[in-house]
């Protein structure tokens, strides 16, 4: 005997760019989860089919504008915590050793990013969470730059309390960002001093307080294509205003030094998934791009999904100059966001 099936037939049986077309370019929904697997098994010569619906979805739902941002490192190392990624843990023997930056060198960075056309200005410390000192510094900074530059300020600064995450809004923060660095399921393998769980209660908190939140990961660290399809449909479920999306840049010293750069066309390929995820976020190349990508790929994933960009120098590694990004955009036609359509 056979019984009829009321379901929608599975994912592997019908092509997943036709159901990306009409969900997400006709309908700005993103993928679920099992379809974003079946696009990152897409094989390599549909990738640029994949891009090329990624970009689209892109321009119908955010338009042509890049938004463009510098960071800059308030306090750099010396951190309690054990992300397996980063050189700044105070737990590896990675070459990053604390240092603390001070008023007038945070306002002068603000200056330098503004003059790249940057909106937003992003100051990050390696913490677990602010204490007192650092929330201090904090305040003294924004204050500074607020009266010298025009330019938006966000901030990266750790797991946050009800209160901090209240001080922050009222020193006028304009976004905060705090990743969720890895899927749920995987999270126990890139972190072991804190839990996904304490990461999601502070991007709650975060948006309630009307904050905007960027929230992001790594993928390249080892977890399955499953995993990374996880991440981007648990991200999508936050409804995060920005997502940054980083490459592992294996650091010498850190338990994922030793793990291989990510294939670029995996890269691509996840670039264009969390689009299809997410089709009305800002999706943002930030950390290890190069490694991963190299000047071809950079622009392979602006015309593939990708709406915003770090310029300058990450945190602990050198990027690309910003006048080469900038020079690339605008070979592009992309303009970048101005900072009036952003406040
Ligand atoms: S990712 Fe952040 S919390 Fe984790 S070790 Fe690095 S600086 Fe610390």
């Amino acid at each position: 005997m056979t019984v009829a099936s009321t379901t929608t037939a599975p994912v592997s049986e019908t092509d997943v760019l036709e159901v990306a077309r009409e969900r997400v370019l006709g309908g700005g929904v993103g993928l679920s989860e099992e379809q974003l697997v079946a696009v990152l098994r897409l094989p390599d010569e549909r990738v640029p089919e994949l891009l090329e619906l990624a970009h689209s979805v892109r321009m119908t739902w955010c338009g042509p504008e890049v938004e463009v941002e510098g960071i800059v490192s308030l306090k750099t190392g010396g951190c309690p915590e054990d992300c397996h990624f980063c050189s700044q843990s105070g737990q590896f023997e990675s070459p990053v050793r604390a240092v603390w930056l001070d008023i007038p060198e945070l306002v002068e960075a603000a200056k330098q990013t503004a003059a790249t056309g940057a909106t937003e200005f992003c100051i990050v410390a390696a913490v677990r969470g602010p204490d007192d000192r650092l929330m201090r510094q904090v305040r003294d900074g924004i204050a500074a730059i607020q009266a010298a530059v025009e330019i938006n300020v966000a901030c990266s600064l750790g797991m946050l309390t009800q209160q901090q995450v209240d001080e922050l809004a009222a020193m006028g923060v304009h976004r905060y960002n705090h990743n969720l660095e890895a899927a749920r399921s995987y999270f126990p393998q890139v972190v072991t001093t804190h839990t996904w769980e304490e990461r999601m209660d502070t991007c709650r908190m975060v948006r309630e307080a009307g904050m905007e939140l960027c929230c992001g990961g790594l993928v390249g660290m080892g977890e399955s294509l499953e995993q990374r399809a996880e991440l981007a449909a648990q991200l999508a479920a936050l409804e995060p205003d920005e997502v940054p999306l980083n490459f592992l840049n294996p650091r010498p010293g850190t338990p994922f030094g030793e793990l291989p750069v990510m294939d670029g066309t995996d890269a691509l390929r996840t670039v264009a998934a969390f689009r299809l995820a997410m089709p009305r976020t800002i999706l943002r190349y930030a950390g290890g791009r190069e490694i991963t990508l190299g000047d071809l790929g950079t622009r392979d994933g602006l015309t593939g999904g990708v709406n915003a960009v770090i310029v300058g120098n990450y945190l602990t590694t050198l990027g690309r100059e910003p006048a080469d990004d900038l020079a690339l955009l605008s070979d592009l036609r992309m303009p970048v966001k101005e900072l009036g359509k952003t406040l």
